[in-house]
C-alpha cells in the first residue's frame, strides 16, 4: 500500500528509522549494540539518570501509584501535580503555571486556546514544528517572518488589523542553537498591542544565572509575555508547562483542549521534575560545566573550519547540505564510536541538512576531545 511512497522517501534520503539506546541516557551509551559517546541527547544537565531524581520518582510510585487515572479536570489532579505547578511558578517567578503532558501539547494547547479566526500569529521561520502545527490548528491568520528578523516582524505587525496578535518564537532555536532577539521583540508589544509566546524547551534549566530561561538570560520582563518550558530536556523528566498570569492559566484550564482531553501525567514523573528543579536551583555548577563544555566543543569545531551556523548555545549544528550526506556522516561517526544524529527536511529547510550536536554537563573533556577528532576525520 505504501511501497512506492516509502521507496521515494528512501531515494531522497528522507526515510527515517529508530536507533536503539540500551541502558539510561548519559554521556556514553550503547547505540544499536555499539558503545558510543552520545552527543545528541537533550539531557543537558545529566539529570535523566540522576540518583536523587530517580529516588524521587520511586518514592512517588510508592506513595501515589503509577497512573493518574483520569484527566486533571475529572479526578486526575493529584498532590504531585499541584506541587509541581507550585515549584514551576516559584522557579519562573510568575503568577501561575499549568503543566501539560509534553511541549508539543503545551504549544498546541496554549496557541489554540488564545487564538482563533479573528487572530493573527507571527512565527519565526525556524520555529519548532509544534508551534507551526499549533498556529495552523488555531485557524488564526499565520504569518512567518524571516529568522530573527525584527524589522520584518514589525512590518507585519504594523499591517495587521487582527483583534488579537500573538508573536511566537523559540527561545533557543532547536536546530540552530541561536537565541531569539527577545528584547527587541518585547519592545514592539505595547506599540502593536501584541502578546509574545517564548518556547523555552531548550532554555529551561540552561539559560540565565539560575537557569530560569531566556528572559532571565536577557534580563527582559513584560506582562504580555507567555513562557512555555519543557521538563523532558534539561529537567531530565517529561512534560511541559505554560507560565504566566493567573488569568492566562484560567483561560487555559477552561479552553485548552490538549489540557482538558488527556489523562494527567503520572505522579512519579511530576515528583522527578520537582526534584530536578530543586537540583537546578541548588547546583549552578552543573550549568557552568555545560557552558564550559559548550565553549570548548564549539571552538574545536570552528578551529576545524566547520560551519556551526551561528550557534550561541549547547545546541551546535554542523552544516552539511544534502540529506543523504548528513545521514552518511552520522553513520560513519557511529562506526567511530560517536553518536550525532543527522537532521534533514522537513525538520530543517531543504538543502540545510546538518549534524546536530548537543553538548551536556555530563561529558568529560576526554569524551569531547575524542568526538572532535572523529568529526575532523569524517569531514576531511
Ligand atoms: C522539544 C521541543 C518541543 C516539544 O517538547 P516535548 O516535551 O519534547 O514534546 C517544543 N518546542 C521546542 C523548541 C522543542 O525543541
Amino acid at each position: 500500500m505504501f511501497t512506492e511512497e516509502l521507496s521515494r522517501l528512501t531515494k531522497a534520503g528522507l526515510r527515517r528509522s529508530l536507533r536503539l539506546v540500551e541502558g539510561p541516557q548519559g554521556p556514553r551509551a550503547t547505540i544499536d549494540g555499539k558503545e558510543a559517546i552520545l552527543l545528541c541527547s537533550n539531557d543537558y544537565l545529566g539529570l535523566a539518570n540522576h540518583p536523587l531524581v530517580k529516588q524521587a520518582a520511586i518514592e512517588a510510585i510508592d506513595a501515589w501509584g503509577v497512573g493518574a487515572g483520569a484527566s486533571r479536570l475529572i479526578s486526575g489532579n493529584m498532590t504531585a501535580h499541584a506541587r509541581l505547578e507550585e515549584s514551576i511558578r516559584r522557579f519562573k517567578g510568575t503568577e501561575a503555571a499549568l503543566i501539560f503532558n509534553s511541549g508539543y501539547h503545551a504549544n498546541v494547547g496554549c496557541i489554540t486556546a488564545i487564538c482563533s479566526r479573528d487572530s493573527e500569529v507571527f512565527s519565526d521561520r525556524l520555529n519548532h514544528a509544534s508551534i507551526v502545527d499549533a498556529c495552523l490548528l488555531s485557524r488564526a491568520a499565520f504569518r512567518r517572518y524571516p529568522h530573527r528578523d525584527v524589522d520584518s516582524l514589525e512590518r507585519l505587525l504594523k499591517k495587521s488589523r487582527a483583534k488579537r496578535k500573538l508573536v511566537a518564537t523559540d527561545g533557543i532555536f532547536s536546530m540552530d542553537g541561536d537565541i531569539a532577539p527577545i528584547r527587541e521583540i518585547a519592545g514592539l508589544l505595547d506599540r502593536y498591542d501584541a502578546m509574545l509566546l517564548i518556547d523555552d524547551a531548550h532554555s529551561t534549566g540552561v539559560l540565565g544565572d539560575r537557569g530560569r530561561g531566556t528572559l532571565e538570560h536577557l534580563g527582559v520582563s513584560h506582562p504580555s509575555i507567555i513562557q512555555m518550558g519543557t521538563l523532558g530536556k534539561a529537567v531530565g523528566a517529561f512534560g511541559a508547562f505554560i507560565a504566566g498570569s493567573v488569568e492566562l492559566i484560567d483561560i487555559l484550564k477552561s479552553k485548552s483542549r490538549p489540557f482538558i482531553y488527556t489523562t494527567a501525567l503520572p505522579p512519579s514523573i511530576c515528583a522527578a521534575s520537582i526534584k530536578a528543579l530543586e537540583i537546578i536551583e541548588q547546583e549552578p555548577g552543573l550549568r557552568m560545566r555545560l557552558w564550559e563544555n559548550t565553549a570548548f566543543f564549539r571552538e574545536g569545531l570552528l578551529k576545524a573550519s566547520l560551519d556551526t551556523l551561528g550557534s550561541q548555545t549547547q545546541i551546535i549544528p554542523i552544516a552539511v547540505g544534502q540529506a543523504q550526506r548528513a545521514m552518511e556522516l552520522s553513520s560513519r561517526l557511529l562506526e567511530k564510536g560517536v553518536f550525532i544524529q543527522g537532521i534533514r527536511p522537513p525538520t530543517v529547510p531543504e538543502g540545510t541538512s546538518r549534524l546536530r550536536v548537543s553538548v551536556t554537563a555530563a561529558h568529560s573533556r576526554e569524551d569531547l576531545t575524542s568526538a572532535l577528532s572523529a568529526i575532523r576525520e569524517v569531514f576531511q
